[in-house]
This record gives structure tokens, C-alpha cells and sequence, in this order.
């Protein structure tokens, strides 16, 4: 189990908030667990490279019609309304069958969207299970798509263009699920649609986590899901084999920011813009401000090391995290040393030219 299953109570919000106002807003949430009839399902997910540690999904309601789903790869956005169901991020492939499920036990309204954060086999892989789930809203104009199962109904698979190129890169397609490439592909900064009665904008994110994040905000509902630019549980994975950077991750951490509002002036509310992290526990704006805060300052040691003339050794060896890998860097895949040097690559010759975040 991860700390996603007591979201609010973990977050060290005294320097903010009485406790006792964290406590009424966690009661407020409602949670419910999957029944014991999904368990043999989310048993087969532990099978799974990405499977998730937890043998049930969590479902938390987020707002009056949007959940998150957790527990089945990265997290999951769930929109509910009377166009149907937009969800943002499938979970890993072995999972998938299990957030089919859920989702039937939120609403009996088709899925008619799938929008994809990024690459990763954690946020795709349940692709194919959940857009086949589903049903599109205009049968037979999918030609474009040009899947082979075109004929057959199904949600769309909405996503940055570079997820394509990776799903279809033979090292990085995610086993099992060749039907679940993304039948709308973008490649400019901001895509949109309007369903469930409010916009939803996909807003590409390059070259940060990889060169193909994005975050879907729903402006009505007033949450954004951001994917692996923020992760609470570890540093962020700067996956700088398929395009991502230190200076792009920052950036997007600040656009992210800008697109939350916190709850001011009356600050004692438990109240603002809600984000849905790819992994770990909701975040509001305060919460993002301060996991960009770490690694612009993590970026700023690299960097200055680098500008010393400091070897990618002498740069861990110089301990660049202090101060937080103790919160940070426990993840047994994404180590410390991993993020460090994933941020000494990124800067490489790079290192003195200016931030491209702008602070
Ligand atoms: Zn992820």
C-alpha cells in the first residue's frame, strides 16, 4: 500500500491548515473499495511488470463527478456526465479489466474517451481493454485510425504524438495490447474538447518526463491530471532516453502550478484547484510549488557542480539531494543516483545556458 490511501491525513498540512479541517474534508471524501468479485482480476494485474502492490483499486471521489482510480499502474482520472465517461490514463494492461469494473460501478454510461498523459506502459497499457469497453461517439468515421479493428465500435485513444512513436518503438510497446495505439494523435501545444458540460484542455508538455507528457485539465471540474511530471511518492523520472529534461520537467512543474489556483485569500479552506498526480497522493497548487522547489533547487546543485568541472561521480559523491532523499529517494527503481544522473545527462553542455522555465 502506498500513501494514496490516506490522502489527506499524510500530508503535513499543519503548517497550513487545523488538523481538524483535514480530518472533516477526508471524512467528506468518499471512498469505496472494489468487492471481493474483482479480486481474482486484480490478482492476475500482480502478474504485470507495473502491477500494482495494493490486491484492490481504490476509488476515491474527487469531486461530485470525477473520481480517481488508484492502485492499477499510474493514477487515473475518471470524468462522469451525461455525454459519458472521459478517463485520463489507463493503468497497466494486467489491471485493466479491474478498471473496467470500477468504472461500470461508478456509472453505467460508455467510456468515449481515453487520454493518455504519456508513454509509459503504467499510463497506456490499459489502452486497448478500456477504449474496447467502450463505444465512440460517430461508428464508422474511424477510418483514419486506421486499426484493425476499425469496424468495431470503441472509445477513442486521445494522446501527444510522440506516445504513438513510443507505443509503436519495439522496445517500449506495451506487451499484449497492440490495439491500443492512440486513434488521435496531436503534436501542438494545446488540444481540446467539450464534453460532460465543461472544457477540457490536453496541453502538451515536451521534453519533460519524456517528450510526449501532457495534462488533461478539466476547467468546470477544476482538476488536472498531470501524469509522471509529478509523482509524490519519489523524484521525478526524467526519462532522458526518450526525450525527457531536467529544465522541461521544471517547466512543466510551473506551468502546472500556474494552472492551479489555491484556495485564498480564506487559506483555512480545504479548497482549490485538485491534482491528480501519475503517482502517489492528491496534490493541491501549494503541493506542486513545492515538489517544483525541489527539484529546481536539486537542478540548481547539478549545475553548479557541473559548472565546477565536477565528473558525473564527484557530482553524487557531492550529494546533491540533501535534504530530501530521505523523502524522496527511497523508490527501489528510480534511485537517488538514477535521478541524479538523469539530471547531470540532461544538463550535459547544456549546463550554462540559461533556464528555459525562466526563473
Ligand atoms: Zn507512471
Amino acid at each position: 500500500m502506498n500513501e494514496i490511501h490516506m490522502p489527506l491525513a499524510s500530508r503535513n498540512r499543519a503548517r497550513r491548515f487545523p488538523l481538524a479541517t483535514a480530518v472533516a474534508v477526508c471524512a467528506a471524501f468518499s471512498v469505496f473499495q472494489l468487492d471481493a468479485g474483482v479480486g481474482p482480476m486484480v490478482m492476475l494485474a500482480a502478474q504485470g511488470s507495473t502491477a500494482p502492490s495494493a490486491d484492490v483499486l481504490e476509488v476515491l471521489e474527487v469531486r461530485p463527478n470525477f473520481f480517481m482510480i488508484s492502485g492499477a499502474g499510474g493514477n487515473i482520472g475518471v470524468q462522469v456526465g451525461d455525454d459519458g465517461v472521459v478517463v485520463v490514463d489507463a493503468g497497466s494492461a494486467a489491471s485493466a479489466p479491474a478498471v473496467v469494473a470500477a468504472i461500470k460501478r461508478i456509472t453505467a454510461k460508455p467510456i468515449r474517451y481515453v487520454i493518455d498523459t504519456g508513454p509509459d506502459a503504467d499510463h497506456v497499457g490499459g489502452n486497448d481493454v478500456l477504449s474496447k469497453s467502450g463505444d465512440t461517439y460517430f461508428p464508422g468515421t474511424r477510418a483514419a485510425g486506421a486499426r484493425p479493428d476499425a469496424l468495431r465500435s470503441a472509445a477513442s485513444i486521445l494522446a501527444a504524438e510522440g506516445v504513438l512513436r513510443h507505443m509503436t518503438a519495439a522496445e517500449s510497446a506495451p506487451a499484449g495490447s497492440p490495439g491500443g495505439l492512440p486513434t488521435e494523435s496531436f503534436h501542438y501545444a494545446r488540444k481540446y474538447l467539450y464534453l460532460n458540460g465543461e472544457a477540457i484542455e490536453v496541453l502538451s508538455q515536451p521534453a519533460a518526463h519524456t517528450d510526449s507528457d501532457a495534462f488533461a485539465f478539466f476547467r468546470r471540474s477544476d482538476v488536472v491530471v498531470a501524469g509522471d511530471v509529478i509523482d509524490t511518492r519519489r523524484f521525478p523520472v526524467i526519462d532522458v532516453e526518450r526525450g525527457g529534461s531536467i529544465d522541461g520537467e521544471i517547466a512543466a512543474l510551473n506551468r502546472l502550478g500556474e494552472l492551479a489556483v489555491p484556495s485564498v485569500p480564506i487559506v483555512s479552506r480545504e479548497a482549490g484547484t485538485i491534482v491528480i498526480p501519475g503517482h502517489g497522493r492528491l496534490c493541491d497548487q501549494f503541493d506542486v510549488i513545492e515538489y517544483r522547489d525541489m527539484v529546481t533547487i536539486i537542478r540548481d546543485r547539478v549545475r553548479a557542480l557541473i559548472h565546477a568541472g565536477r565528473s558525473l561521480e564527484q557530482v553524487k559523491a557531492a550529494n546533491p539531494t540533501q535534504g530530501y532523499a530521505g523523502r524522496y529517494g527511497n523508490d527501489r527503481e528510480w534511485t537517488t543516483d538514477k535521478f541524479v544522473e538523469a539530471v547531470y545527462r540532461s544538463l550535459g553542455s547544456g549546463a550554462n545556458s540559461r533556464n528555459i522555465d525562466g526563473k
